[in-house]
């Protein structure tokens, strides 16, 4: 990290204006040799396309990416101007943090500038303090890094602890650590990864987020220093009155809060089917079936009625995949594309149309052919195939619901938040319950691996399934408490048990708030590897809102979503203006776009494409683009002239050959010389198994790999990552894929090239754990995923990871790897 001296710090400045300010930072800058004075128009310019106010009368001007040669050394300085200057939001700046960062080697800064943010009256401090040690110590200290425990901490006495208490410091330990350490007079600071706390203060020991095992630093100034710490450790080693930890796994955070009722409440038992806990008054949700009479009009005219409905009801489908899909990936939403193709299924059609031929309406016709496939589905022996009835009679429905306009609205949504209660839902109904309004949600029917349970996992809703019919009779407003993780609902709790019940639901919102107040810092292991954490996104607008969310630059832009759900392909300016957005919200982090990934499950009727036989071996991603050169090359322009304005890589999806790669590139090269754009990193994606085999090879021409584990996982395991039975056994972490990755990153460092993963599987503790310990240098995930992975990073040393990815390439299944403890 950065180290901070007086030599770069200007105490009781005045500044006319936000440029006078940045000019007098820059010459800090300047003046320590760190950069050639005209970096100083640079952090001018930044500030003109972009804003450095960061918060609390904080700025951290910079300069632009592109004069990064102007930076001699990575430098930092420090303006103090105590009588505050305006900046361009109209906030007040008292300290500006100019820096001048070759790499990023800053980030450590940054960490700390996040705790001043954070914390108004050292913010203050900082802005009015006549001592530039004082700035120091809050800016510049080397903090108790990752990578060497042993220093933290300057007090009179120091010790390093190892964290006793089986679910780490959550507020009960961390309660009792600030009662003891307020028996003494002394100055007691906790120290661990890059963060630092107030040893009395409860709210500032949860913002650390210390796990159990992890090492920490306490350190004490004062008279009694020495007691205090001696007290403290072993407190704290012995647990701090939980059980002391064992070398049991460390639960991720939803495990680590089992409820019990502390009455004798019997619950109605049913499955679990979400984890999570619900209070709150019961909503019967009662599906309002549409049954409709035989009222025909001229078949040519029911035929009409027929083909709008279906239409609609497919274009009804495509807006729910996307909606899911979006909210919980491909394998949740893949039901909606199996609705779309229950609607178009030829026997059906066929038995529709004779009916409607013989006399009958569209709507009577539709409900007899549906009927009675319905009920022979239903007679089936298969389980799984019983529940797709389920699924045809949610599809028959929509299509009713559209013939008969009378019927449109579908059953009652509550208005308040509720315990939902419901004979079985359909999967439609489930995506479009609203996670604000259904505390949890019961039903009667169904199994753990219905749509309906997926679906309320990916939003987050406790949920039982198959609670039986007794659930039906339950009073409706009653008080009750789910238990999504044990299957079990109470009803009539007692208030103790309401109150333990929101206790514990506090417990684990406390610890995402911890993780989300930690977001900014590094995934640093313990043991000080870093692992970079990015987002994967589909809309400029998301660019944004991953750095918020601690993203620390974008590992995969899925840029087919700007082509879909139009009448015509985005122009190249259309195109420029969404990637240069991006640019300019990154602010100089790093961008991965993929181009087009067209083909497989995404379709885009403009294009004209063959209908294919197997979507997803056919004409896809870059082959398409291949086809294609008119759509690759725009696609190219856009991204290239984006290039001009901040730090940009090209990535091809579903390479499978050497020569896809050479020809893509050979386009992308001439594009290039015809933009005038500097040359930008091209990598490809690690989709298909033959680039496994041959990753020595591609490793030699392209300057990163990133895995597409949701593919690889598809093409390796033969299982249509979208098939209705098949998808949920399409696991990443299948020892087949682990050992493709292994292999892959073999390859690629022996060739010095990095190796990411933006599949879905690095979006979990547990994966980006496994993969972080196959080496695998960056993990790109969907935003909410970032805070919760970069904390179970911070939590684990690389050494630890290490261990659990060598004994997952020993199991022989994905159930095996499941169970493996995380911290062995
Ligand atoms: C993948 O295949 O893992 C991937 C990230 O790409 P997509 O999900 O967009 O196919
Ligand atoms: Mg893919």
């Amino acid at each position: 990290m950065l180290e901070l001296t007086s030599a770069t710090i200007r105490l009781h400045a005045t500044a006319a204006s936000s440029e006078d300010a940045i000019r007098q930072v820059g010459q800090l800058l300047a003046d320590a040799g760190f950069i050639e004075p005209a970096y100083i128009e640079s952090m001018l310019g930044r500030e003109q396309q972009a804003n450095t106010y960061l918060g609390n009368g904080i700025a951290i001007p910079h300069g632009l990416n592109e004069h990064r040669d102007l930076i001699r050394r990575t430098g930092i300085a420090v303006l103090q101007v105590p009588g505050g200057v305006a900046w361009k939001n109209g906030e007040q700046v008292r300290l500006l943090v100019g820096i001048a960062a070759r790499s990023d080697e800053h980030l450590g800064l940054l960490a700390n500038l996040v705790d001043v943010i954070a914390d108004a009256d050292v913010a203050a401090l900082l802005a009015s303090t006549d001592d530039p040690a004082v700035v120091i110590q809050h800016l510049g200290r080397r903090r108790a890094g990752a990578a060497s425990p042993a220093s933290a901490g300057a007090g009179d006495a120091t010790a390093q602890v190892r964290m006793g208490s089986a679910h780490g410091l959550h507020a009960r330990p961390a309660a009792l650590f600030v009662q003891l350490a307020s028996g003494f007079a002394a100055d007691i600071q906790l120290a661990y990864g890059a963060h630092t706390a107030n040893g009395k203060s409860l709210a500032s020991l949860l913002r650390l987020g210390i796990p159990y095992d992890a090492l920490f630093t306490i350190s004490a100034t004062g008279p009694d220093a020495h007691d205090a710490v001696a007290a403290l450790q072993a407190a704290v080693e012995s647990g701090l009155g939980e059980a002391p930890g064992s070398a049991a796994p460390a639960p991720d955070a939803a495990e680590q809060f089992r409820w019990q009722p502390a009455s004798a409440l019997r619950p109605l038992q049913g499955v679990a089917a979400s984890p999570g806990l619900a209070v709150g008054p019961l909503y019967h949700y009662r599906a309002q079936r549409v049954v409709v009479r035989d009222a025909p009009a001229a078949p040519e005219q029911e035929h009409d009625a027929l083909r709008q409905a279906l239409a609609a009801a497919h274009a009804q489908l495509g807006q729910l995949h996307q909606d899911v899909r979006a909210r919980a990936g491909d394998g949740d939403a893949a039901i909606f594309l199996a609705h779309q193709a229950l609607l178009a299924d030829p026997e059906l059609a066929g038995q529709v149309g004779s009916l409607i031929d013989d006399g009958h309406s569209a709507a009577w016709s539709w409900q007899r052919a549906i009927e009675e496939r319905v009920a022979a589905m239903q007679q089936l022996a298969d389980e799984r195939l019983a529940a797709r009835a389920a699924d045809l009679s949610d599809v028959g429905q929509r299509v009713l619901r559209l013939l008969v306009p009378a019927a449109q609205a579908g059953p009652q949504l509550p208005e308040s938040p509720v315990i939902l209660v419901a004979e079985d839902l359909l999967p439609s109904d489930t995506a479009r319950l609203d996670p604000r309004l259904i505390l949890g949600l019961c039903t009667a029917l169904g199994g753990p691996t219905a749509h309906t349970a997926i679906i309320a996992r990916s939003l987050g809703i406790p949920a039982v399934v198959g609670a039986g019919k007794a659930l039906l009779d339950l009073p409706a407003d009653a008080q009750a408490i789910l238990d999504g993780g044990q299957g079990a609902i109470y009803l009539d709790p007692t208030p103790a048990d309401v109150e333990s019940a929101r206790q514990a639901q506090a417990e684990l919102s406390r610890l995402r708030d911890a993780e989300h107040a930690t977001r900014y810092q590094p995934a640093l292991t313990l043991d000080g590897e870093r692992v970079e954490v990015a987002a994967n996104i589909q809309r400029p607008s998301d660019a944004e809102v991953a750095v918020q969310a601690g993203a620390e630059g974008i590992g995969l832009m899925r840029t087919e979503f700007l082509f879909l759900e139009r009448a015509a392909p985005p122009s190249e300016d259309e195109q420029y203006q969404a990637y240069a957005a991006m640019v300019a919200a990154l602010n100089g982090l790093p961008l991965i776009i993929r181009t087009l990934d067209i083909g497989g499950d995404k379709a885009v009727a403009y294009f004209d494409l063959p209908a294919e036989q197997n979507p997803f071996l056919g004409v896809r991603g870059l082959r398409l683009c291949l086809q294609r050169p008119d759509i690759f090359r725009t696609q190219l322009r856009a991204i290239y002239r984006a290039a001009l304005e901040g730090p940009v890589k090209i990535m091809f999806p579903m390479v499978a050959t050497l020569d896809e790669l050479r020809a893509a590139k050979a386009i992308a090269e001439q594009v290039r010389l015809d933009v005038g754009a500097p040359p930008v990193e091209i990598g490809i994606m690690v989709e298909v198994p033959s680039v496994v085999m041959m990753a020595e090879e591609f490793a030699r021409e392209a300057d990163f790999f990133s895995v597409g584990t949701n593919d690889l996982t598809q093409y390796a395991m033969a299982m249509d990552r979208l098939h209705p039975t098949l998808a949920k056994q399409v696991d990443a972490l299948h020892p087949a894929v682990l050992r493709m990755i292994a292999q892959v990153v073999r390859a690629a460092s022996a060739a010095g090239r990095p190796v990411g993963v933006c599949g879905g599987i690095a979006g979990e503790p547990r994966g980006a754990v496994i993969l972080a310990g196959l080496g695998v240098a960056e993990l790109s995930m969907s935003i909410p995923s970032i805070p919760t992975v970069k904390a179970r990073l911070r939590g684990i040393s690389m050494a630890q990871a290490q261990a659990v990815a060598q004994r997952a390439l020993a199991c022989a299944t994905a159930e095996q790897v499941r169970q493996i403890p995380l911290a062995v």
